[in-house]
């Protein structure tokens, strides 16, 4: 019997209140969009979470009412804000366990008037949250008039004062000196778009919903390499780490930004944390951390899964493509959840 992999403890992450969102963004890492089922996360559940979270939870560098990116706790999903009410149970629940450094996260859609922006963020500001991180890039402008995420950022700096994060501004400060108004389609930002500026200044991971939709819309600007280029990357670090986890509205820790992977139950993470990881019972969990993207490839190429003849844009690219084929062989419980997986395309 292999030993069990110790879980570092949690000390920041995000909770995702549902997978659903109103957008279906091409980068989105967790395959969001309207056709999730709306699997809200319980009152039960989420206090379950948020206790185990209390104490471990550490608050910004400049205190607990600050927030920063990958301190304290968010609220995500999916988009927090299509359940405005269960958003602000959260932050209740989160603020009376005394969760340092909270704030959510939002692509803006409901901005539809300054009275009732202003409102929403001083009604979540009073339940105890510090502070808001807002969503901007091409991505997202598909989907989000741009004269709403102009007027959530404006009013959230009244509210929320320094607290407020644009990610990414370089993005926000660009849209606004185009003059943009409603929303652009993907193709026609590359219209505008110098050819070597397009994404330049993106961040994202190509993971998820990402590589698929890239390759079709982006095409040579985009180089890929065959599997066997990714074999020695590792993945402990990004699987195995403190910082950044989340949490979902199933009861899944999802490692860092590795959508589709669940690491247990954080419903019972103080257990999972004393238990750590089962590479018996959890092949995929145990190949990756123990073999790399290697190991995982070959039990998959044992089950059937075959290359990719146009290669891959990212060790995640084949990492998820892999994990996709895998679910459709038979139930690994880490691989969760399941329709993460019917989503990426
Ligand atoms: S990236 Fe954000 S806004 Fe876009 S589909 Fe995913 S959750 Fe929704
Ligand atoms: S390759 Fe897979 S496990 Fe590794 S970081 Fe990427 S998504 Fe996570």
């Amino acid at each position: 019997m292999a030993s069990p992999i110790p879980i570092p403890k949690p000390i920041s992450g995000g909770l995702i209140l549902s997978y659903k969102c109103q957008a279906e963004c091409r980068h989105c890492i967790y395959a969001c969009s309207q056709r999730w089922s709306a699997d809200w996360i319980s009152p039960e559940d989420l206090e379950a979470i948020l206790r185990q979270l209390s104490g471990k939870i550490m608050s910004n560098v400049f205190g607990p009412r600050t927030t920063g990116l990958s301190y304290g706790l968010h609220f995500t999903g999916g988009e927090p804000f299509l359940n405005f009410d269960l958003l602000c149970t959260a932050v209740e629940m989160a603020d009376r366990f005394k969760i340092p450094s909270t704030f959510v996260e939002t692509n803006c859609f409901w901005a539809f008037d300054d009275d009732t922006t202003r409102e929403k963020l001083r009604i979540l500001k009073r339940k105890g949250l510090r502070g808001i991180m807002i969503s901007v890039n091409p991505f997202y402008l598909e989907y989000v008039p741009f004269e709403r995420t102009e007027r959530a950022v404006r009013l959230a700096i009244d509210v929320f004062g320094r607290n407020v994060m644009v990610y990414q501004l370089e993005y926000f400060r660009k849209f606004k000196a185009w003059g943009l108004r409603d929303k652009v389609p993907f193709e026609e930002y590359l219209g505008r778009e110098k050819k070597e500026d397009v994404l330049r200044h993106a961040e994202f991971f190509v993971t998820g919903r990402a590589p698929y939709a890239l390759r079709r819309i982006l095409g040579e600007l985009i180089p890929s390499w065959p599997a066997e280029y990714f074999f020695d990357a590792p993945c402990d670090t990004p699987m195995l780490r403190s910082w950044h986890n989340h949490f979902d509205n199933y009861g899944n820790y999802i490692p860092g930004f590795c959508g589709g992977i669940s690491l247990g139950d954080c419903r019972e993470l103080d257990d999972l944390l004393r238990a750590g990881i089962d590479p018996d019972r959890y092949p995929v969990l145990g190949f990756l951390l123990r073999n790399d993207i290697k190991g995982l490839y070959t039990f998959a190429r044992g089950l059937g899964y075959i290359e990719q003849p146009d290669g891959y844009l990212s060790k995640c690219h084949l990492c998820v493509d892999m994990r996709r084929y895998l679910v459709s062989c038979g139930d690994f419980e880490e691989l969760r959840p399941g329709e993460f997986y019917a989503h990426l395309q």
